[in-house]
């Protein structure tokens, strides 16, 4: 509406109204490069366009006249002119351009350059980096005892309610199953003898997990960051409100308001309920914030939901010895490639855990046994029930931005109260942020949290303009027989690029390990998804063995690279691994070919 204007009105306006204002050409290479640097840092920008202007050369005469230079692009923040391009690009190496930015922040005194909000993998790795970027930071950490009273300490779910715990109960199966193995490998192990005991590997995982707890306590106070076990919420855009409470009966113990120039909000998710009639799940279910540390051994076990959460916990307590069924409304492992989800529900249902599908809990009561009768509606309306001992609720997880107060900062979230940011994490208020398992549509994992909270205190802190790459992703899912992917399904690969763009490559396989005991073959399985107008670009990497995890990250590194498929054919494998079964793989699905192998 300003462009109508005389031309000094015009220019005064167009700086006044935007923080940062550009003059720009179209058509012009600087231009487009300046304003790249601001969509990649995250910064709103508003630019007029002069090459589409009429009055082009008048106004261009009058910022020559008024601000010294004529040439395009001129970018002015705060009215403040900083120059073209290699100016703006100079100011933002050496960290003065985010400085004009927050020149609104530098006027203000604050308690803190930067005020964290939840101490989990994203809140330790990022208010750590900016206190060793010599910030002054505070880190919060409070947590909500779950419906059934569990607490834990300072690190958030990873350490004390997820990856950690989770993958010391699968060593614990897998240890089991070596047991198993062991005498084929002319170890005298009788069977009989060998028992399990689940107060001893709780209460051992407990104690490693206390040390991590203390570990990290110590790091925060070495590296000078400030840690309040407090909970945080936003009385305005600049100032939270820290609310202690009495360790013993979890009563508000105490309350300070604390303000800093940034914010950033790393609060992570807790699990959900099925909200059923008279909150009766609440009352009679646990979830994966309470497994851990039960204690008392489950005993014969329901877990309801069919994604990560639930086919790990089933999994080790299936290999613990506990009769544990799987209920499951619909697909296994939503988004995961579906004929390795199937290949796991098939290891795992003939290795011992029952599975019920399509099925939903509807009614749950306590019995005079004090175990769990749960009633379920099938397929076609039919309903069954059975008594558990113990029913572990793993349907997803709720985003803990409900206590946060985000409506007092103006901050946006969306209709699951998961924030929405730009590529820089920020959210639609320019100085806070959000990084981990709170964002919309990111993947929920660890090393993600953690990366996004170090670079963003680089970028706020050290002038780095290196975004978090959400590409080629990693990830693991450690079922008795574990499953590491990268990248794309099959499925999302023939939406993305067509089903005759497509090459899957596969084949079944045996680990040696596995020929002594007797396992069996054709369980384990692998798979790359290659797009043939691409050189065959491998766009999907899937593994289901042993050791997963080990076997996928050094593959990652690859496909970032865009490795195509004659790039893994040209690579020399490590044998005798499973690993080098990726490199091997030749029998395409377009063959017909059968991907089944026998002997070595
Ligand atoms: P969190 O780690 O959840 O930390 C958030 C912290 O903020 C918590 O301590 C919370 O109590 C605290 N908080 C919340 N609100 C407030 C407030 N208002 N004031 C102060 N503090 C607050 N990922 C993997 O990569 N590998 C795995 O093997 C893996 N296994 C998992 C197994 C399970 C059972 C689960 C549940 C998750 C698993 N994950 C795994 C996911 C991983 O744990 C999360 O992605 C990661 O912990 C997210 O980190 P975060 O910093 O976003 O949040
Ligand atoms: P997800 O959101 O991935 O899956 C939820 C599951 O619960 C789905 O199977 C869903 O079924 C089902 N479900 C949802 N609502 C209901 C309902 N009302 N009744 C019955 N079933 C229901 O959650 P998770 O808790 O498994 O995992 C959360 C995230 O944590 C994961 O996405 C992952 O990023 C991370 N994580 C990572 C691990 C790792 O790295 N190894 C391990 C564990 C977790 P439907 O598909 O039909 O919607």
């Amino acid at each position: 509406d300003i462009i109508g204007l005389p031309i000094p009105e015009l220019v005064q306006k167009h700086l006044e109204r935007n923080k940062v204002a550009l003059f720009s050409k179209t058509w012009c290479p600087w231009c487009r490069k300046a304003k790249a640097l601001f969509n990649e840092i995250g910064v709103e920008f508003n630019a007029i366009e002069l090459d589409l202007l009429p009055s082009e050369q008048e106004i261009q005469d009058y910022l020559k006249e008024h601000h010294g230079i004529r040439s395009v692009p001129q970018v002015y923040i705060r009215g403040q002119l900083v120059g073209g391009f290699d100016k703006t690009k100079e100011a933002h190496d050496n960290g003065s351009l985010h400085a004009l930015l927050e020149g609104d922040g530098a006027a203000h005194s604050f308690d803190y350059d930067m005020i964290v909000i939840g101490g989990g993998s994203g809140g330790l790795a990022c208010s750590r980096e900016a206190a060793k970027l010599g910030k002054k930071v505070a880190v919060l950490d409070y947590v909500r005892p779950s419906p059934p009273g569990t607490k834990w300490g300072l690190g958030g779910t990873c350490v004390n309610v997820g990856c950690i715990p989770k993958k010391l109960y699968h060593t614990a199966g897998l240890v089991g199953q070596t047991l198993e193995d062991a005498k084929h490998y002319g170890w005298n192990v009788e069977k009989e003898k060998v028992q399990h005991n689940w107060e001893d590997l709780k209460s051992n995982i407990q104690d490693h997990i206390g040390s991590i707890n203390w570990g990290y306590r110590v790091a925060l106070r070495d590296e000078n960051v400030e840690y309040i076990n407090g909970m945080g919420e936003f009385v305005d855009p600049h100032t939270v409100k820290v609310t202690t409470f009495n360790r013993k009966t979890n009563a508000p113990q105490s309350s300070k308001q604390i303000t800093a120039r940034h914010i950033v909000i790393a609060v992570g998710g807790r699990p959900k309920y099925l909200d059923l009639p008279a909150g009766v799940d609440r009352e009679l279910c646990i979830t994966s914030d309470d497994l851990f540390s039960l204690s008392k051994p489950p005993g014969k076990t329901l877990v309801v939901g069919a994604s990560y959460v639930s086919l790990e916990c089933a999994g080790f307590l299936t290999e613990l010895g506990y009769d544990t069924t799987v209920m499951a409304r619909s697909i296994f492992l939503r988004g995961f490639d579906q004929e390795c989800a199937e290949k796991i529900v098939d290891y795992m249902s003939a290795h011992g855990t029952k599975f019920i599908r399509p099925a939903v809990p509807i009614n749950m009561e306590k019995t005079e046994q004090n175990q769990v009768k749960v009633t379920w509606s099938q397929d076609k309306g039919t309903a069954a029930s059975d008594v558990y001992d113990t029913v572990v609720l793993a349907v997803g997880r709720v985003p803990e931005t409900r206590w946060l107060g985000l409506d007092k900062a103006g901050v946006v979230s969306d209709g699951a109260g998961k924030l929405v940011v730009n590529q820089a994490e920020q959210t639609n208020i320019q100085h806070i942020f959000g990084i981990g398992d709170v964002l919309q549509d990111k993947p929920e994992l660890t090393p993600l949290a953690i990366q996004t909270g170090k670079l963003l205190s680089r970028r706020l802190y050290q002038g780095s303009s290196e975004l978090t790459d959400y590409d080629m992703i990693p990830t693991t899912v450690f079922t008795p027989l574990e499953y590491g992917s990268i990248g794309l399904s099959e499925e999302a690969a023939i939406a993305k690029f067509g089903e005759s763009n497509i090459e899957v490559y596969h084949s079944y396989f045996k680990p040696l390990e596995w020929t002594v005991p007797h396992r069996e073959d054709n369980a384990c399985f692998t798979k790359l998804i290659c797009v043939r107008s691409e050189n065959d670009r491998v766009v999907g990497f899937h593994y289901l063995g042993p050791n997963a995890g080990e076997v996928t990250q050094g593959y990652a590194v690859a496909m970032r690279l865009r490795a195509t498929k004659s790039d893994f054919a040209a690579t020399i494998g490590i044998h005798p691994t499973t690993s080098e079964e990726v490199i091997k793989l030749r029998i395409s699905k377009s063959s017909g070919s059968d991907a089944k192998t026998t002997g070595c």
